[in-house]
């Protein structure tokens, strides 16, 4: 039988196992204490986790389901997506050490560098929020350690040539970490790509649900997945396993939810395309749109999270476009059924280099309702924005 594609082997590691007649779900075993039969077993490592710390049988079965899918040696589970990337930035980077990433990193992310990592001496380079793999690579200095990337890259949505960027890297020394949120793991796999960390919020769409915060740290070299380990050990971190549970009931409809809402996306985006009141859609699976030859060399799907440049138009106007919808949110976090939509232009004050934007920044994640009624959602919300556009 050829090897089962990522629904069909997905559905199997989130089913149980065995023999005899058996629930179809795998347990829910909330533990702090493990209890051993005899003292030796007790002692024995290779005999499962002794303690709640390291996880029971719902978080084993997910890491081993993500390892799958991102093709890693190992994963490992962190609290929230924001630690799956900065776990790895604690285990890999010493004081001393330099980090290369860019501008459109991802807010909290940039927070992270900016603040905890200058403070123990970890100084951070970000570079034009456009930059590509040449401009990457020709910004690597002596003290450089690390490439953190993301693509698409948060709010603004660039792509880089990861693999182009990982094989220089590589051939200096440089680690690669990368932010693979917005692939869910499903639609690029950074690790086959030669990056050596793929991280990912288990928040967004394995979760999928809008309840549940969880990060995974997916990485196959032995020196790093034991930097990485020792971090978590050393810190105490844990996930759990009632978290663990749902990310794995999110996990045996994240092929469906992913295909189903890039689908809708790219008909919403296609419509707003056409619109006069946006600029530019920033959705590199959108045929046109800054990223697609990078998109559809390297990706076999595409999340549905968009970023809209209005022409013109102020907060005011931004915000009265988002205060008419109905079936949009107003709510922060993607990747769950519902869709969403946030006011961003604020977001690029923080950059080193703010982008010249033709208008407002607006942020939509298109979830699994009708396209046709999110479109009729989205046509109110654009009505608004043309008549704040012509108040005094
Ligand atoms: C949301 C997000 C995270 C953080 O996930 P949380 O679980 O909310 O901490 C990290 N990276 C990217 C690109 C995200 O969009």
């Amino acid at each position: 039988m050829p090897t089962p594609s990522d629904r069909t082997r997905l559905i199997a590691a989130a089913t149980r196992r065995g023999r005899g007649r058996r629930p179809v779900n795998p347990p829910l075993e909330r533990a702090s204490t493990m209890l051993s039969d005899t003292v030796g077993v007790m002692r024995d490592e290779t005999d499962g986790p002794s303690y709640g710390l390291s996880g029971t049988s719902a978080a084993r079965d997910l890491r081993c389901a993500l390892a799958d899918l991102e093709g890693a040696e190992d994963v490992f589970l962190v609290p929230s997506g924001l630690a799956a990337v900065t776990v790895p930035l604690l285990a890999l980077l010493r004081p001393g050490d330099e980090v290369v990433t860019t501008d459109a990193v991802y807010g909290p992310t940039r927070r992270f560098l900016s603040r905890y990592q200058a403070a123990r001496g970890v100084t951070t380079r970000f570079l034009p929020a456009d930059a590509d793999a040449a401009a990457i690579v020709a910004a690597l200095g002596d003290r450089t350690r690390l490439v953190l990337m993301e693509s698409p890259a948060s709010l603004t949505f660039e792509m880089v040539d990861a693999a182009a960027v990982a094989t220089a890297c590589r051939a200096r020394g440089v680690l690669t970490v990368m932010d693979n949120t917005w692939a869910a793991g499903l639609a690029y796999r950074p690790l086959a790509h030669g990056v050596d960390v793929s991280v990912q919020a288990v928040t967004k769409y394995v979760g999928g649900h809008s309840d549940v915060l969880m990060g995974a740290v997916a990485v196959n070299a032995p020196a790093c997945r034991r930097a990485i380990a020792d971090v978590i050990e050393d810190m105490g971190w844990h996930v759990s396993p009632d978290d663990a549970w749902l990310a794995l009931r999110g996990l045996r409809t994240l092929p469906l939810r992913y295909a189903e809402q890039a689908r809708s996306a790219l008909t919403v985006a296609t419509w707003l395309q056409a619109r006069p009141e946006i600029s530019r859609v920033l959705y590199p699976p959108l045929p046109g749109a800054a990223g697609h030859d990078l998109w559809t060399r390297d990706f076999t799907g595409a999340a549905s999270l968009m970023g809209l440049v209005m022409k013109g138009g102020d907060m005011a106007a931004g915000e009265a476009m988002l205060d008419a919808l109905t079936l949009f949110g107003l709510g922060y976090s993607w990747g769950g059924f519902e869709s969403l939509a946030t006011h961003e232009t604020h977001q690029m004050a923080y950059r080193d280099q703010p982008p010249a934007l033709e208008g407002e920044l607006i942020r939509l994640h298109i979830g699994l309702e009708d396209p046709a009624d999110l479109i009729a959602d989205l046509e109110t919300g654009l009505s608004a924005f043309r008549a704040a556009l012509t108040l005094p």
